[in-house]
Order: structure tokens, then C-alpha cells, then sequence
């Protein structure tokens, strides 16, 4: 065996979605967020542990990502798209059964001439500038998609990972105004959202991250854990160096772990003599370079020859180690590559 090992805990997804559901009153549905192959975690088997949770509704990014999500499924859960309808989805958006989620004129007029009286939302856009109708051109077409019977009507914070940020009042006020009188489903809150108390709530949620142990959902039971095996064992003189650019060279004679990982794995350059790697309870730093499928550890202070390190675990989880990277832990589950083994694990039967 020499790629590295990942598990992805099932029965933690579901204890995260049954949590952050229970956060909202009984009457406010808790959708699930699979976007990205279920940020990284293979959207098949993570799709049906959140139906089999209780999960009915999903959001996927593209279309495209509904095909393996409906096959999951089957035809009964409700599957919507944020990019909405795009040319060339018209076929997928029929033959799954899919829901986009409209964000412009020009998203309606194609939606209404290629598929009249198909299922859709509407998405709004309440300030951050990425998704949606603005708040003039949603006056002017406000009526006429109301007499549609759209699902939901739906909008993003910006800043829902800071609570405190004016922004959120902002969003929360705007999604108002533009919603007020309207007899249809409405839905503000991602992950954070959910955290940010009921104001927030509306009729649906939408948590993606904190499904998968991340942040800012603090109370997440973790659910992903990666070994990587160790290749080889050499022990270095005073003065050698290791890996490309010498970046790392011993003071004292040490003892290096070659491990099979690397960046086409997800295991970000910038870890580069930065970050740890765990032998049950003891940090062992990278040393050197990250390079494509090898990273080089120091085990010198270890007693015995491991024959896996851990790179994410109890000890350190991907928000840690996107922190050692300087970014997220959305970007760091997200590229857990497609070589490792992948385990699903049902901790909890
Ligand atoms: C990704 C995304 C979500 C889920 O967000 P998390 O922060 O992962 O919970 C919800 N809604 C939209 C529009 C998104 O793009």
C-alpha cells in the first residue's frame, strides 16, 4: 500500500447535519450542501448517509454535479443547482430532475422558453456580488416570476464566518426588503448562518462545511482522518540537505521519513518546512519542500520506525492545517486528491 489513507467518518456527516438541524425550529427545513464531490468527500456516499440522516434537499454547484448525486439518490430528493440554468443544462436540468436556482434575466428567459412549468428558485443577490438578481432588476421582474411559483427564493452572506460584521445585518435587512410580502420559501443561511440564531433561519438552510466537521461550526464532530505511509528511512549528517532547493539542512546528524504525499494530493507547497505530521501523540515537522507525491519528515526524536504518519487526525484537523497554509478548510478538504484510498467508515454503526 502506498498511497495515502483517507477515511471519511459517514456516521460523524450525519450526527453534523442531525446537529446543525436541531438548531433550527422544527418548522425550518435543513437542506445539505454536496457541491464539489461533497467538498472532496465522494458526493455518492456522503449524499445517501445525509438522506439516510434526513436529509430531502440538496445543493450542488453545476448541474453537471447533479448527474452522480441523482444516481445516489434516486428520483426522490429534490436536487438544486446554484449556477442555476445555463445553456447546454436544459437536457440535465429535464432528464435528472434538477432545480436551478435563477439568477438573472437572462437565466428566466431561457428556463421559461426551454422547459415552461419545470420546477426553479430564484436567487438574489443582497450584496456580495457574486450570484443573483440585483435589488432594481428583481423589482422590475418580481411579479412575473412570483406567477411562476418559484421553490425558493434564496440569497449568500458574505461574511457569515464573522458574526459580528455589519455586513450580516446588512444582507439580513436587504434579503427583507426584497422578500417582503412574498408567499414563497425563503433561504439566507449557510453554515454560519445557521450559528448566527434564528433571524437568520427563514424557511431553509443550506449548511455545507460544518457537515464536514469544519469551521465556523466549532461543535463538529471531525470526519475526515488521512495517513500517509512512510516509503523510506534515512539518516542524515550534520551539513546534509533535503529535498529540492536544499531548503532544509541538518544541524545535527537526523533521522528523515520520506512519506508518499504530495502536492498533486492535496498537500499544499506552502506546508513546505512549515507544518507537522503526527506519530500517535508527537509532531514530526516537514522538513524541505513539499514536492509533487513525497514529503521528507523528521522522526529523529521518535523511539521506534513509523510505518504511516497522520497528517490529518485528532491532533490536527483541516482547519488546522489550513491555517498552517494560510487558507481554509474548505480549500484544504476540497483538494484531498482522487489518489488516495479512500475508507468510509461507520464509526457509530
Ligand atoms: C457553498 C454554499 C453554501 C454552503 O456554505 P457553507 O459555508 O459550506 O456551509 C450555501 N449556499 C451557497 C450559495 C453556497 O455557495
Amino acid at each position: 500500500m502506498s498511497t495515502g489513507r483517507l477515511t471519511i467518518d459517514l456516521d460523524a456527516v450525519a450526527a453534523n447535519w442531525r446537529a446543525l438541524d436541531a438548531k433550527s425550529d422544527q418548522d425550518v427545513q435543513t437542506a445539505a450542501v454536496v457541491k464539489a464531490d461533497a467538498y472532496g468527500l465522494g458526493v455518492g456516499k456522503v449524499g445517501r448517509a445525509l438522506a439516510a440522516a434526513g436529509a430531502r434537499r440538496f445543493f450542488v454547484a453545476v448541474a453537471e454535479e447533479g448527474a452522480a448525486l441523482r444516481e445516489a439518490l434516486g428520483p426522490g430528493p429534490e436536487i438544486s443547482v446554484f449556477a442555476g440554468h445555463m445553456s447546454g443544462d436544459t437536457d440535465m436540468i429535464h432528464d435528472l430532475g434538477l432545480v436551478p436556482m435563477l439568477n438573472s434575466v437572462e437565466q428566466l428567459t431561457l428556463h421559461f422558453e426551454a422547459l415552461p412549468g419545470h420546477p426553479f428558485g430564484v436567487q438574489l443577490d443582497t450584496g456580495m456580488n457574486r450570484l443573483g438578481m440585483e435589488p432594481n432588476e428583481w423589482a422590475a421582474l418580481r411579479d412575473l416570476v412570483l406567477a411562476q411559483n418559484p421553490r425558493l427564493i434564496m440569497s449568500h452572506l458574505a461574511c457569515s464566518d464573522e458574526p459580528t460584521h455589519l455586513m450580516n445585518r446588512q444582507q439580513l435587512e436587504t434579503f427583507h426588503e426584497m422578500t417582503e410580502g412574498v408567499d414563497v420559501p425563503r433561504s439566507l443561511a449557510a453554515t454560519g448562518g445557521i450559528l448566527m440564531g434564528p433571524d437568520y433561519h427563514f424557511d431553509l438552510t443550506r449548511p455545507g462545511i460544518g457537515l464536514y466537521g469544519g469551521l465556523p461550526f466549532d461543535k463538529a464532530e471531525p470526519v475526515v482522518s488521512l495517513d500517509v505511509p512512510v516509503i523510506q528511512i534515512r539518516d542524515l549528517a550534520a551539513g546534509e540537505s533535503v529535498g529540492y532547493s536544499n531548503s532544509w539542512i541538518a544541524e545535527h546528524p537526523a533521522r528523515v521519513a520520506t512519506v508518499s504525499g504530495g502536492y498533486a494530493d492535496g498537500i499544499s507547497r506552502s506546508l513546505s518546512n512549515h507544518a507537522v505530521l503526527f506519530h500517535m501523540d508527537t509532531p514530526c515537522p516537514i522538513l524541505g519542500r513539499v514536492s509533487m507525491d513525497l514529503i521528507t519528515v523528521d522522526i529523529s526524536h521518535l523511539d521506534e520506525t513509523p510505518k504511516t504518519l497522520t497528517l490529518v487526525g485528532k491532533h490536527q484537523s483541516p482547519d488546522d492545517l489550513a491555517d498552517a497554509a494560510g487558507t481554509i478548510g474548505y480549500e484544504v478538504l476540497t483538494q484531498l486528491g482522487a489518489r488516495y484510498a479512500r475508507y468510509y467508515a461507520r464509526g457509530r454503526g
